[in-house]
């Protein structure tokens, strides 16, 4: 049995890699590598290890034929190749072609192979975009938001869409949410990306390892035809209640590994308060009830961490003050560090992550969710922290009617032109946006999966949520979470930013 890998040397993808060769069914797992020094390095180990199983293809996503190569004949085809933030922040074009075209290169290359592989697309919580500890709780279905400047989840958004708008026939499709793995500290404090992440924004992590198991559970579980209903379907992947933070704890339990907190080595106002995309998944256990992958939380994985990283500890005998100016005020002056947009004047990136507050510059004076008395109740799931989808949930799929999708249609502003026959979930319907654009999309893709309009609802490299919230009331019960009314922004992403 043949199965195909992308983006092996990534951090999920290692652990893929690693977990899927623990099956014995796959006489080959083939992997497309770039030919990069890292990624090679990466191949030659998996070469050195398990020899003739793994079988090294190299080239790129971003060409077609390096695609059909990587997937022909293969049984099960799992893409996790992707360019992500800090990268993708920095390499606009790169991500978007990879991200993008390598997934249109992909699915294409499935369809030409016959259309029998089963194809597991890995998604992302970047989809969501825009949320807060407002609605601390959210859930496949939820409206796709992405934020303003975010490459990354815009490409991965388009992505995402042209999979469940094409013909492949058997896929899954699985947001991933923010991953702990080996190198995470070193990688973050290379970077003005841990500055866009708001104390209060509410967290689900999930470690690489288990990201891994799970890709092999769906493999074992799938192989023999069993778990039919886990197809055709998207599902966010967190590691549960035990990965659950808010974005203060997990840099607290970072820095704590360098003898440091995030009060003595930040100010408050360098982080952003909003533009960010973070939740706890209300329905991360589905997976998790299927496949059993979960052996890990924050807790065990920080203690992993700090017995590996030794050396970290060894920050604990230097000053605070010393620490906070060579590992974290250096980073204010790189490109992606809101204060390096502060001092450049970008201030369509400043209004985008502020708006209209000014954060506190002292701790005393910052409302931290996670030492509030609120924070227990929050931490509760109660259903009445879902958001409405807009049409009754309740009703099995096969029952939705031409008036469900109608209504759904009206509560994006938008409206229902074409049939719908009961059953046929799966099968482009026309659709009407409140600006006037048409266009054909599964019931599936919007009401299941939370797409909209195409046009104007799936950012390129404009993000006009401020217009689009006030004629769509399912936008609007996020969007007003963290903006106001009278915001009317446009938010453009140009080269000359970067
Ligand atoms: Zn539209």
């Amino acid at each position: 049995m043949i199965v195909a890998l992308t983006g092996a040397s990534g951090n999920m993808g290692k652990e893929t890699l690693k977990s899927l060769l623990e099956c014995e069914e796959i006489t080959t797992l083939r992997i497309l590598v770039k030919q990069d020094k890292k990624s090679l390095k990466e191949a030659r180990k998996a070469k050195r290890k398990y020899g003739a199983r793994v079988e090294v293809i190299e080239g790129d996503v971003r060409r077609y034929e390096d695609c059909l190569a990587l997937v022909r004949g293969a049984e099960y085809v799992y893409h996790l190749a992707a360019v992500i933030p800090p990268r993708a922040d920095h390499f606009i074009e790169e991500a978007v072609a990879t991200n993008y075209d390598g997934t249109v290169n992909m699915v294409r290359a499935i369809i030409e192979d016959g259309n029998t592989a089963k194809m597991i697309h890995i998604s992302t919580v970047a989809l969501y975009g825009n949320r807060d500890e407002k609605h601390p709780w959210g859930r496949v279905g939820d409206p796709l938001l992405t934020s303003a400047f975010d490459a990354y989840g815009t490409s991965k958004l388009r992505a995402e869409r042209y999979l469940l708008e094409s013909d492949l026939k058997t896929w899954a499709v699985i947001r991933q949410t923010g991953i702990l793995y080996d190198n995470m500290l070193m990688n973050n404090i290379s970077d003005g990306l841990m500055f866009h992440t708001p104390w209060n924004v509410p967290i689900e992590w999930v470690t690489a390892k288990d990201s891994g198991v799970l890709m092999k559970k769906i493999f074992l579980a799938t192989k023999d035809g069993g778990e039919k209903d886990f197809w055709k379907q998207v599902y966010n992947l967190g590691g549960g209640a035990g990965c659950r933070q808010t974005g203060y704890e997990t840099f607290d339990d970072g820095f704590k590994l360098i003898g440091g907190s995030v009060k003595r080595f930040f100010d408050p106002d360098w982080n952003a308060v909003r533009n960010f995309h973070c939740f706890w998944f209300s329905d991360s256990d589905v997976l998790e009830e299927k496949f059993h992958f979960r052996s890990e939380t924050c807790e065990s994985f920080w203690k992993w961490f700090s017995r590996r990283h030794k050396i970290y500890s060894l920050g604990a005998i230097l000053p605070a003050r010393l620490l906070k100016s060579l590992v974290i005020k250096r980073l204010l002056k790189n490109s992606n560090a809101p204060e390096y947009w502060k001092k450049k004047g970008l201030e369509d990136r400043v209004f985008a992550i502020y708006g209209n507050k000014t954060p506190a510059k002292k701790w005393e004076d910052t409302d931290l969710l996670c030492e509030s008395e609120r924070y227990a109740s929050i931490k509760r799931y109660d259903p009445s922290f879902d958001l409405p989808h807009g049409y009754d949930e309740k009703k099995p799929d096969r029952e939705l009617t031409a008036a469900d999708l109608a209504e759904a249609a009206a509560f994006r502003g938008g409206s229902l032109e074409g049939d719908y026959k009961a059953g046929n979930l799966y099968q482009k319907v026309k659709w009407r946006c409140a600006r006037g654009h048409e266009f054909f999309s599964s019931p599936f893709t919007v009401l299941k999966a939370g797409h909209w309009c195409p046009e104007c609802s799936m950012p390129d490299r404009k993000w006009e949520f401020d217009l689009l919230a006030k004629e769509n009331p399912f936008f609007a019960s996020v969007w007003y979470d963290s903006h106001e009314k009278g915001e009317d922004r446009v938010y453009v992403l140009t080269d000359e930013e970067k």
